[in-house]
């Protein structure tokens, strides 16, 4: 132990000499000079003292003022410092992958260091962290994954969690967990960074915690809003439909009933505009032309004329343009592409800004560009806050943020483009300021933007609660409701009871709520259950590649491209590879597999071209197929993927996998003289996305489809599904024990004949008990 610890105080000196030799550097002198002109620094001192005075803290201050990169580092220097460098061991938590990697970048830079040495990270399945690593940043999913096996966080000293405004799900249940270890860790401390002034709301929830807020500076930062921008920019509203062709018509319709059916503030309010709009000499903004404002179906006219508008007339700058979602982000990108100006590579640098990006490409988004160069950037509402670009002076904001909901009373996940609430519209504006006064650009009208809410739904509130159910249980953090009735704000009754009863229904809990063999199985995997499912099954069932595959494909994009000129070609080509069987999972897994083939004969790119794939989210699977299997080896499920192949060419089996794993997700099919009718048992009718196969056959022959996602936009569509039989349903649906037994027969009882023979109905009963206990072991 003496030896021990000597070890350790001597790699604190290390670190501490380190240190100075860094900061004493001509580049290490720089780069202090640089942190030292943040506004954090100023609070240094006042943050260090009240962390070691207080167990909990919460610090609040504008976006870039230096929480996230300085604040992690200030602790670490001081530990350094007082000679603990080699003992203390800060988790800094991001609610997105981007930015725990890059702000780890940049803080290793800060130190004048590689990634992996004192400053490492760590995200879902990839990470860089060495011997010596004391500040991890890591995505707020890693510390809860952590927290199932080391409960009490075992030699953590510090735990700082960031950006809690934005209220995610992970945040909120993170919070409510450490709320719990802290009596239980009392030299533990938690600091909570946010960047909005609803510190309050966090304090009081730690019993009055102190707050520090750093002030911030930001140059002040122009609002245009529509009325202003159509003047501005001599823009001429046509009637929708010229506007272009891509998609308005359905979504205009759909935004209207939508409107009319929720009639809520907003939509008053836009009604209201509408009524009282005057535009002076341009064509008044008719009912018709509402869909240059509602971003979804934004003309794209109005973003590339205002783009067009900044580059032409106004001075030196980037651009950065807050877009609905990443679907609109590309459809976006394409089209600016083909603008003679914006097209333009020795004028403009159009560059797009997702979760996923490589590092290179993250690179090009901070630097900044060439002399006469304009740099735009497409990017959804991670921009808002986690991400700084510095250079930017000029923002395009569209008001609207796709946002998950959910639907409890039909059980059902929504998606839909809704308006931001004020904070983000000032936050995105406030992006502008960073260097010099800037430009907002909003692509509606003054009085929708004071139409919206304050703040937005917490996340915990508007979606499905499967997998954090399945947590808590695996946390041993007792009963569910007990547990999530301590959040911040509650979760409804009615969708927490949803989550459980979908639990109980795949085999994951027990009809007393307890966790089974196949649940804590489940709760390692980091996947949604319905997946962890599958993937379990695969494995018992020896045909796990081609599982894999299809696992991948749902956790990654779409790889099937619909390019909305080409529609009709891309469908064929999709269609092909469904080979009539009925299944867009195996389809996908047939594209994988050529596309394997193919580059393997160097002809990866060619292929993709032919088929209308996208070789982009081909590699990113290819690359969670491997990222999977790595885990699987490490909890022990599997050795090799050659030891769980067996089976993989039984296209059967996988079908039947496939169901075992999407079960409750189904939906009967009877074939119709002319059309197909689809009914969930929750929803009634439900119709198929244009995409999938199944939705260009006239007839399905079988009775059941199984679906992976169902999403409310005016109906209930059902994305990617497979065609399956009664017998798989009854042998693969769900899981069987006491009362969901009975349930289960129930649903199936009206479509089942067979079930008029007792001798084969148990038959089926017991096989289906012996698949159930070997999914268990
Ligand atoms: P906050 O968390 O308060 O929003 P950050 O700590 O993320 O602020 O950023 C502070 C400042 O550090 C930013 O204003 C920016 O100037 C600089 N910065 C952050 N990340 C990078 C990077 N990758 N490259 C260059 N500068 C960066
Ligand atoms: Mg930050």
């Amino acid at each position: 132990n003496v030896v021990a610890e000597r070890i350790l105080r001597r790699r604190s000196l290390e670190m501490r000499n380190k240190q100075e030799d860094w900061q004493g550097s001509p580049e290490g002198q720089k780069m202090l000079e640089l942190r030292r002109n943040l506004p954090a620094y100023k609070e240094r001192e006042a943050l260090l003292r009240a962390i070691s005075e207080n167990q909990v803290v919460v610090v609040s201050g504008e976006t870039g003022c230096g929480k996230t990169t300085q604040l992690p580092q200030y602790i670490l220097e001081a530990e350094i410092e007082a000679a603990r460098g080699a003992t203390c061991n800060i988790i800094c938590t991001q609610p997105r992958r981007i930015s725990a990697m890059s702000v780890a970048e940049r803080v290793a830079a800060e130190r004048g260091e590689n990634l992996g040495e004192s400053v490492g990270y760590k995200v879902r399945l990839e990470g860089m962290r060495g011997r010596d690593t004391r500040l991890l940043f890591c995505t707020t999913g890693i510390l809860l994954r952590r927290l199932l096996v080391d409960r009490k966080l075992e030699g953590v000293t510090h735990v700082i969690v960031d950006e809690i405004h934005e209220r995610g799900m992970n945040e909120d249940f993170l919070l409510i967990v450490l709320k719990d270890l802290l009596p239980r860790r009392p030299e533990l401390k938690l600091i909570l960074m946010s960047a909005t002034l609803n510190a309050e709301l966090f304090s009081s929830y730690y019993g009055g915690a102190p707050m520090i807020h750093i002030p911030g500076f930001t140059y002040p930062v122009r609002s245009h809003f529509l009325e202003n921008i159509l003047e501005m920019t001599r823009y001429r509203l046509t009637p929708y439909n010229q506007i272009d062709n891509y998609g308005q018509d359905k979504m205009w319709k759909m935004q209207k009933q939508t409107i009319r059916k929720r009639k809520t503030q907003i939509a008053s309010a836009v009604e209201e505009s509408l009524e009282s709009a005057d535009f002076g000499q341009y064509n008044p903004l008719t009912r018709d032309s509402l869909s240059c404002w509602n971003p979804d179906s934004i003309g794209f006219n109005l973003i590339e004329h205002v783009l067009c508008h900044i580059c032409r007339n106004e001075r030196p700058g980037a651009v950065l343009v807050f877009m609905t979602g990443w679907d609109d982000i590309n459809t976006v990108k394409d089209q600016l592409q083909a603008h003679p100006l914006l097209g333009d590579p020795s004028r403009v640098l159009l560059l797009a800004c997702h979760g996923s990006m490589a590092s290179a490409e993250q690179k090009l988004i901070f630097d900044k560009p060439e002399d006469g160069i304009r740099k735009i950037v497409l990017a959804t509402n991670m921009a808002e806050t986690s991400i700084t670009i510095n250079d930017v002076v000029f923002v395009v904001d569209c008001g609207k943020a796709k946002e998950t909901s959910y639907d409890a009373i039909n059980n059902t996940p929504c998606l839909l483009p809704s308006w931001i609430s004020k904070a983000s519209a000032r936050q995105r504006k406030g992006r502008a300021g960073r260097v010099q006064p800037g430009e907002c650009y909003h692509l509606y009208p003054r009085c929708v933007y004071e139409a919206f809410a304050d703040y937005q739904l917490p996340e915990l509130l508007r979606t499905p609660l499967q997998s954090l159910c399945l947590q808590i249980k695996s946390l041993q953090l007792g009963s569910i409701s007990d547990f999530l009735s301590k959040a911040i704000q509650s979760p409804e009754p009615l969708s927490v009871q949803n989550a459980i009863e979908y639990l109980k229904t795949i085999g994951a809990l027990d009809e007393d709520e307890n966790l089974t063999v196949l649940g804590h199985n489940l709760s390692m995997l980091p996947v949604e259950p319905k997946l962890g499912k599958m993937i379990i099954l695969g494995v018992v069932f020896n045909c796990l590649d081609p599982v894999l595959t299809v696992v991948a494909g749902l956790s990654a994009r779409d790889p099937f491209l619909m390019p909305f000129d080409k529609k009709d070609l891309a469908e064929s080509a999709k269609a092909q590879f469904s080979a009539r069987d009925f299944s867009d999972h195996l389809a996908l897994v047939r594209a994988y597999d050529g596309w394997k083939d193919a580059e393997r004969q160097q002809s990866g790119y060619d292929y993709c071209w032919r088929n209308f794939l996208s070789a982009q989210t081909l590699k990113a699977m290819d690359s969670l197929r491997k990222q999977f299997l790595y885990l699987l080896k490490d909890i022990g499920l599997v050795d090799s993927i050659q030891s769980c192949n067996a089976w993989s060419n039984n296209e059967h089996l996988v079908r039947a996998i496939v169901c075992g794993g999407l079960f409750p997700g189904i939906c009967s099919v009877v074939n119709k003289e002319k059309s197909i009718s689809l009914k969930t048992m929750e929803d009634g009718g439900v119709l198929l996305y244009s995409n999938s196969v199944n939705a260009q056959e006239p007839q399905i022959p079988y009775p059941w489809l199984v679906f992976n996602e169902k999403v409310k936009v005016n109906a209930v569509f059902l994305r990617d599904s497979t065609a399956v039989s009664d017998s798989v349903v009854l042998l693969f649906g769900g899981s069987i024990s006491g009362k969901a037994l009975d349930g289960h027969l129930m649903m199936l009882g009206g479509y089942l004949e067979f079930f008029m023979n007792p001798s084969l109905a148990n038959t089926y009963i017991s096989l289906k008990r012996e698949l159930n206990e070997l999914v268990h072991k």
